[in-house]
């Protein structure tokens, strides 16, 4: 049987685009659709513009902060317009540059959303196309629960194009996209709610990050309000009066839900050529990206692994091994590094002392908090935890956590530490650098 294709891509985010250029470079017949813009979630909707208004946020601290240090401002100001307008100029470059990363190697992008035809055949825009395998790569989207009165409420992808900032907002969720926005909401300058159902913010992280963090967002203006759902949300002129379940009312010119994505395979065609999916939708697939149709593949968000940009990469990396180089290496989902990047921000990697328990582990504990040295003339009263769990059979760091300036890029270092297995030993015979907080992690005793 011959086909038009080698390899049909339907998806050009991070994992899909990784896949198809990858492919096409080493030979392959490669085309992908997609229905959006070039990049998918990561590039357009998720974490680079997510950063870069991060770090918009950020600079609202910097005129306070700096004063300690003799420098003084006029009253600052912010302008929402110039932020988001410059951010939407920086992600059309960056799709530019994903539609040359596809173009040299020769991968046919096919604009239109994919569906899955039979076992080999996908249908984009009313044309079919045959190919030996389909990679599916469509990552995932908002969900938000069914209440009374969800038509008035935003999801994250909404945030990146917002006509106005609100003066004030709600942000519901407790999770990775709950807090980031909360924090960058404050900064900006909105005075931010974060209703969370449970009674601490990011179930999974170490209790002890949880705990510190949440304290920080109290600390920087926050109005974190746990064990708090909405009941139902009405609009009247533009402002939404939320009802909370314990009956009160208040009213905010905004409500973003951060209350998780799902696999984004609703249109797809999974179900009429038989790829089997959980209850959530996503796709199930064996340890090599096979789902229960042979010729066809799943990696990123849109199956049940760890919904991480670098995740769907080394995925993308991993299959293509398989494939054409006949090489059968499982992909370690332990020990990934990870980063949140709220202000401050957490980096974790490994277990939390929670897991390390729960596994029964006889481990031993490193903890401090205190307040970094730019904090000293500034006044600002943020602090920092670091955290590190020790494995007493074997002497191995097994988890390190961060809440702090810099989180994200301390913790790729000791992610790549606890990989390669190094000891509280090894961490102890390192050198400090000077005068960092990152050197806290040689210094426990
Ligand atoms: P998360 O799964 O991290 O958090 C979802 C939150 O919504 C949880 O607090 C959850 O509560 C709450 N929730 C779920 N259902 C309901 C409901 N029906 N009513 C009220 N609250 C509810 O999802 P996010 O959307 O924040 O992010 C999705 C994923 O995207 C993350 O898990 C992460 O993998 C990735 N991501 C990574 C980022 C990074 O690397 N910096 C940034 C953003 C996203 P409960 O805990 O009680 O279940």
């Amino acid at each position: 049987m011959s086909y038009q294709y080698d390899l049909f891509v339907i998806g050009a985010g991070s994992g899909g685009v990784r896949a198809s250029r990858v492919a096409a470079s080493k030979g392959y017949k490669v085309a992908v659709a997609e229905s959006s813009a070039l990049g998918g979630t990561c590039v357009n909707i998720g974490c680079v513009p997510k950063k870069l208004f991060v770090y918009g946020s950020e600079f609202s601290h910097v005129a306070q902060d700096a004063k300690g240090y003799g420098w003084s401002f006029p009253e600052p100001s912010f302008d929402w317009k110039t932020l988001r307008d410059n951010k939407t100029k920086e992600i059309e470059r960056l799709n530019g540059i994903y539609g040359n990363l596809l173009a040299s190697p020769g991968v046919e992008v096919i604009d239109g959303h994919g569906k899955l035809v039979d076992a080999h055949t996908v249908e984009v825009a009313g044309k079919t196309y045959t190919a030996e395998r389909i990679l599916i790569a469509v990552g995932a989207t908002p969900f938000v629960p069914d209440i009374p009165g969800k038509e008035h409420v935003v999801v994250s992808d909404n945030m990146f194009y917002l006509e106005e900032l609100p003066s004030k907002a709600l942000v519901v969720g407790g999770g990775y996209i709950a807090v980031e926005f909360a924090c960058i909401l404050k900064g900006l300058g909105v005075d931010v709610t974060l209703a969370y159902r449970g009674d601490q913010l990011l179930r999974g992280f170490d209790s002890d990050v949880r705990a510190f963090a949440s304290q920080e967002y109290i600390r920087l203006g926050v109005d974190v309000r746990l064990n708090t759902d909405v009941s139902s949300i009405s609009e009247d002129d533009g402002i939404k009066r939320v009802t909370f379940k314990d009956g009160y009312d208040e009213d905010f010119g905004l409500v973003l839900y951060a209350t998780g994505r799902v696999p984004n395979t609703a249109s797809i065609g999974l179900a009429d050529v038989g790829v089997d999916t959980s209850g959530k939708g996503a796709i199930k697939v064996n340890r090599n990206y096979q789902s229960s149709v042979p010729s066809i593949y799943a990696i990123g968000d849109v199956t049940d692994n760890i919904q991480l940009t670098p995740v769907a990469i080394k995925e993308a990396m991993a299959l293509l091994d398989y494939w054409f180089e006949g090489r059968d290496v499982q992909l370690d989902y332990d020990n990934i590094p990870t980063a949140v990047f709220s202000q401050p921000q957490i980096g974790t990697v490994g277990l939390s002392e929670d897991d390390a328990d729960s596994k029964g582990m006889d481990i031993r504990v490193y903890q401090t908090d205190f307040k970094a040295m730019k904090n000293t003339l500034s006044g600002n009263e943020g602090r920092s935890f670091m955290k590190l769990i020790v494995n007493n059979e074997n002497d191995k760091v097994i988890g390190a956590h961060i809440v702090g300036d810099y989180a994200g890029e301390i913790i790729q270092g000791l992610g790549i530490a606890i990989k390669a297995g190094a000891t509280k030993a090894h961490f102890d015979s390192t050198v400090g650098v000077h005068p960092t907080s990152a050197e806290e992690f040689v210094t426990f005793s």
